[in-house]
């Protein structure tokens, strides 16, 4: 939490750029069962005790600090990973390779009691793929006779298997041990910038309007230019004094490069649509609403969904409305867009300047919302307030039940249920809905996941 508060505190300063203490990052990846959250309190030196059995402890993050003889580290808990809808194969690969993009060395855990599964392979692929130091660590070897079925990880091709017992202790010593010789002194990635003008990314696919929009807003605005102490600025951005407030408005080279490739040219777009989205805290979404709303609008709109990035819409070219096609676009919205009902809309012309300035109060309204944090008390009254209106639906004979709940993480807000089993997808989808009833959180993507206590 302090963490996240000292955020807070250094985004008060729009001018102050400040990078956060960067120890190394060690990412705990694994299918759910495997053993990591045992694993994880036991590098804490934690006894089993305190985070399994007591309600009223609750984890308010997923990411620790952990020690280790001389050294500390950053820990970070993938453990709220769960199946999805699309198939559990897709979703825990994908989530892993988040998780490893932001750590130094990944610990990959393995049940050596069940061997590797497809979830498993499906995911040592991306980890081959990802040129991080992967340490494979197979669980559950509780005594030496059991150590024959970790050597069967060979077979995985990540190197040698390091049989563990997180429950016992055996064989953890040594695996920090060999942890310490290939996690890097300092993060090479963990250096996060803070602070300084808030980041926009202006999204859209092509000839929607989004150079149009941003000569526009940067020819009437002023450009600022300034140096920050400290930092190289990126070229490829531009920074904008709108309102008295200064923006950086990210890849704005991109924007303005036509981009002329026959073959290959929504790979790259959807390249350059991520790597500006890895550097914004929020992206406006630009859509034509002289044409139809494409897949490949909602396909730009996922991809910020999955970047957990704030959301502004921007319809564009507002000029070349008329009646007929505005009922139209009303359906698609409706239809297309339902998903992203919370994101702000702003109805703008780029060519003759239409509502521009309402982009600035839609920006702010979605940033706060992603910046939001309900304290850990505050949630856990309102999630027994909903279980006790809309209890889960009895299956199979058991009820599972919600524990208790806590916000991980801002930017954007992610919630963690621990339940006795696992929820319903119609029953999450519930709570989500009603958060949002009650908290708003318009502009910002937010996480519901669910833990089930073992
Ligand atoms: P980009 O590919 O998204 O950067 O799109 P551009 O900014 O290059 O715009 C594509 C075309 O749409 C150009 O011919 C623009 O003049 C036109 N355009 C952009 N915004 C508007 C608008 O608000 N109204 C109208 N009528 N045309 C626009």
């Amino acid at each position: 939490a302090e963490d996240l508060d000292m955020l807070q505190s250094v985004g008060d300063d729009p001018e102050a750029i400040t990078y956060l203490p960067a120890l190394p990052v060690l990412a705990v990846v694994g299918r759910p069962n495997v053993g990591k959250s045992a694993l994880i309190n036991r590098i804490l030196g934690r006894r089993e005790a305190v985070v399994q059995d007591t309600p009223g402890v609750t984890r308010d993050r997923v990411t620790y600090r952990a020690e280790w003889v001389d050294r500390s580290f950053t820990l970070v808990d993938t453990g709220g990973w769960e199946p999805d809808a699309r198939g559990i194969n897709a979703s825990v690969a994908a989530q892993a390779e988040v998780a490893v993009d932001l750590a130094d060395a990944v610990l990959f855990v393995v049940d050596a009691m069940v061997g590797a599964t497809s979830t498993d392979e499906h995911v040592v692929r991306m980890l081959r793929a990802s040129n991080k130091p992967v340490i494979l660590v197979a669980n559950k070897v509780d005594d030496a006779r059991q150590e024959p079925e970790a050597a069967v990880l060979w077979s995985l091709g990540l190197g040698e298997p390091w049989p563990v017992s997180a429950l016992h202790g055996r064989g953890v010593a040594d695996l920090l041990d060999h942890v310490l010789t290939v996690l890097p002194e300092i993060s090479a990635v963990a250096k996060q910038e803070v602070g300084g003008p808030r980041r926009v990314a202006i999204l859209g696919r092509p000839n929607v309007g989004k150079s149009s929009l941003l000569n526009k807003a940067v020819g009437e605005e002023r450009v600022v230019v300034n140096e920050m102490a400290g930092t190289t600025r990126d070229p490829v951005d531009e920074q904008v004094e709108i309102a008295g407030k200064v923006w950086r408005f990210i890849d704005t080279a991109g924007i303005r490069r036509r981009m002329n490739l026959a073959q290959g040219a929504d790979f790259y777009a959807s390249l350059r649509t991520s790597a500006a989205l890895e550097k914004a805290e929020v992206a406006i979404v630009v859509l034509d609403v002289s044409e139809v709303i494409s897949e490949q609008d909602v396909r730009i709109i996922d991809l910020v969904l999955e970047s957990g990035r704030a959301l502004v819409l921007a319809f564009n070219k507002w000029d070349m409305l008329d009646d007929d096609r505005r009922r139209y676009l009303e359906r698609e919205i409706e239809q297309d867009l339902a998903h992203v009902a919370w994101a702000p809309r702003v109805n703008i012309s780029a060519r003759t300047g239409r509502h521009l300035e309402k982009l600035v109060p839609a920006l702010e309204l979605a940033l706060q919302s992603w910046d939001t944090r309900i304290p850990t008390g505050k949630f856990n009254a309102l999630v027994a307030e909903l279980a006790a209106e809309h209890p889960h639906p009895v299956r199979s004979g058991k009820q599972p039940r919600i524990l208790f709940g806590t916000q991980a993480a801002i930017r954007p807000p992610t919630f963690v249920l621990f339940t006795t089993g696992f929820l319903d997808p119609g029953y999450r989808r519930f709570i989500t809905r009603r958060l949002r009833e009650i908290f708003g959180f318009e502009g910002s993507p937010i996480n519901v996941n669910m833990r089930v206590r073992e």
